[in-house]
């Protein structure tokens, strides 16, 4: 058994990642499981070296521990391109010259964070206009309605099209995507657990049917809730919250962080929590949390009080 925790470094950690990498977490030990730490930073223009190296240090300080060296997406882009060429032999991808204006002009407006948007199928169907750049690399989907389980949410049915769901495997500038990478990442090292925010429900569809054309099967995916403020709006890099910096400058302990997150989010009751509501991250890998907790879609948090 083996989990991991793969955060994008394209911000300083809040307490949504942290909720997420302790879930992952949580699961991995308790189920005497190695646990990795994988850094994804493919995505060149939103990642920074430097806040890989607070995540790392964030972690740590929180008393995360990893079994293997963390890994960074940015250097395995040779791994990645391999995949990517079997795939063009395959005849699965097909090359896109639409331009960001007209990709912008089809697409409806994404929510904030969602990670795909609808193609046309414009490139598929039509003879491309070659244009002055290099093509993108779109992954033809097949049509199929399926189904996984969900640790958390038991069985989720998905659907993916052809045309609408062809996602971008590689960018015309190189960059290749998130999609590819991970998918590829979990099964090259060997994970079988994937705790993820269920922000990412809607593409688990599509990274179970890519892993599918490379013969690849047997993840086991958990979607856990999302943390949202008192406001009800999502935790999230781009909004103002909370991140591990902020609280440590307010003069935080690594078990008042722990302790406040696990009232906050009802994984632990006041009376389970002693010593001034602090409580360890090796403390808490020995607590039982119920499973509708995890099965909500969100969780609301109180506001951090160092005083609690
Ligand atoms: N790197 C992704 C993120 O930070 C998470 C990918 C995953 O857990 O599958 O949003």
């Amino acid at each position: 058994m083996k989990g991991r925790f793969a955060p994008s470094p394209t911000g300083h950690m809040h307490v949504g990642n942290i909720w997420v990498a302790f879930l992952s977490y949580w699961s991995a030990r308790r189920q005497g499981g190695e646990y990795i730490v994988r850094i994804e930073d493919v995505d060149t223009q939103r990642s920074k070296p430097i806040y890989a190296e607070h995540i790392l240090e964030d972690l740590a300080w929180l008393g995360f521990t990893w079994d293997e060296e963390p890994t960074y997406q940015s250097q395995r882009l040779p791994v990645y391109e391999q995949y990517v060429m079997e795939l063009q032999q395959q005849q699965r991808l097909y090359p896109c010259y639409c331009n960001r204006a007209r990709l912008q002009e089809i697409s409806s407006a994404p929510h904030q964070g969602e990670s795909h948007h609808v193609y046309d199928g414009y490139c598929f169907t039509n003879t491309p206009t070659v244009g002055e750049r290099p093509p993108s690399w779109r992954f033809h989907m097949p049509n199929e309605e399926n189904s996984f389980i969900d640790i958390y949410r038991g069985r989720v049915q998905y659907e993916v099209q052809s045309l609408v769901d062809d996602i971008i495997l590689k960018r015309w500038d190189g960059m290749i995507a998130y999609h590819l990478a991970v998918v590829i990442d979990d099964y090259d090292m060997g994970v079988t657990e994937v705790i993820r925010g269920n922000d990412l429900l809607p593409v688990t569809g599509h990274q179970i049917t890519l892993a599918h054309a490379f013969e690849l099967s047997g993840l086991q995916y958990g979607h856990v809730p999302m943390l949202v403020d008192e406001e009800g709006y999502r935790l999230s890099k781009r909004q103002q919250s909370i991140t591990i910096r902020d609280l440590q400058g307010q003069g935080a302990s690594p078990e008042h962080i722990w302790g406040w997150l696990a009232l906050s989010t009802g994984i632990l009751e006041p009376g389970d929590v002693p010593r001034c509501r602090k409580i360890s991250l090796d403390e808490l890998l020995g607590i039982k949390i119920s499973p509708q907790v995890l099965a909500q879609d969100i969780i609301k948090l109180t506001n951090f009080d160092i005083m609690v």
